[in-house]
């Protein structure tokens, strides 16, 4: 009765000894264990050194100037303080005359061209002066005559700067800006990115296949085959020896 059960026993245990092996990567499917690669996750991070800010976290930026809106140059503040009308005698011949003076409010000398305009009841008449320098917080007198204007003719008039040169920015003295620190904003500050991609390992499934578990599982088989032919037989034969008397 003992070795008729044999051949089970070795069997059942084969089978056990067998299931036992591929237990702990059961997980994902018989054959697979996690990605040594990746862990599992599918992806490989790698952090490296920004690029853009080289490690620093810091970039320069040009931040423009606000008073000249990057230009470097801004037209300058010159007033008109006062103005009057008069007729005056040129080589005994009466001549309208216009006078300004005008201020430059700005700490930087600059050039100009102040325009007269005289108006009688038909017509206006346009003069310029010449080109004049205007020295910073001076009172500059211009003078400009009006040839046509008969005397005993009414008139009115005014003066105004027609053209100036713009002066050099005093608030960036030309640059039309500075460079400031900024924190780059690639990295956020930290000077390194972490760049996440898929595994090449695993091709992001996160599991590969267990090599050691399809062996042993072609081996436990190819075990458990040979252990049933050879109990099969060890049976048979046990059962032929028995038999043998009776004959
Ligand atoms: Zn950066
Ligand atoms: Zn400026
Ligand atoms: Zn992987």
């Amino acid at each position: 009765m003992r070795k008729k059960f044999q051949p089970i026993i070795v069997l059942v245990l084969l089978l056990a000894t067998t299931f036992s092996a591929f237990q702990p990567v059961f997980a994902q499917g018989p054959f697979d264990m996690l990605c040594p690669e990746c862990h599992g996750t599918g992806k490989i991070s790698t952090t490296s050194t920004c690029s853009i800010c080289h490690g620093s976290g810091q970039i320069t930026v040009w931040e423009e100037c606000v008073t000249c809106d990057g230009s470097g140059k801004i037209a300058p503040k010159i007033t008109l303080k006062r103005m009057n009308g008069l007729g005056t005698l040129v080589w005994l011949d009466w001549v309208a005359r216009v006078e300004g003076v005008f201020h430059n409010e700005e700490d930087k000398g600059t050039y100009g061209v102040a325009t007269s305009e005289v108006h009688t009841v038909t017509t206006t008449y346009y003069h310029s002066s010449p080109r004049t320098y205007f020295p910073p917080h001076e009172d500059v007198t211009m003078t400009i005559d009006t040839p046509e204007i008969e005397l005993l003719t009414d008139w009115t008039y005014t003066i105004y700067l027609s053209s100036k040169d713009d002066i050099t920015c005093p608030s960036c003295d030309g640059s039309g800006g500075r460079s400031v620190l900024a924190t780059c904003s690639e990295c956020n500050g930290s000077g390194r990115v972490t760049t996440t991609q898929t595994c090449l390992v695993c091709n992001g499934r996160g599991y590969v296949t267990n090599q050691t578990a399809v062996n042993l599982a072609i081996f436990g088989v190819t075990v458990v085959i040979i252990g049933s032919v050879l109990g099969i037989t060890v049976f048979a034969l046990s059962r032929r020896k028995r038999q043998e008397p009776v004959r």
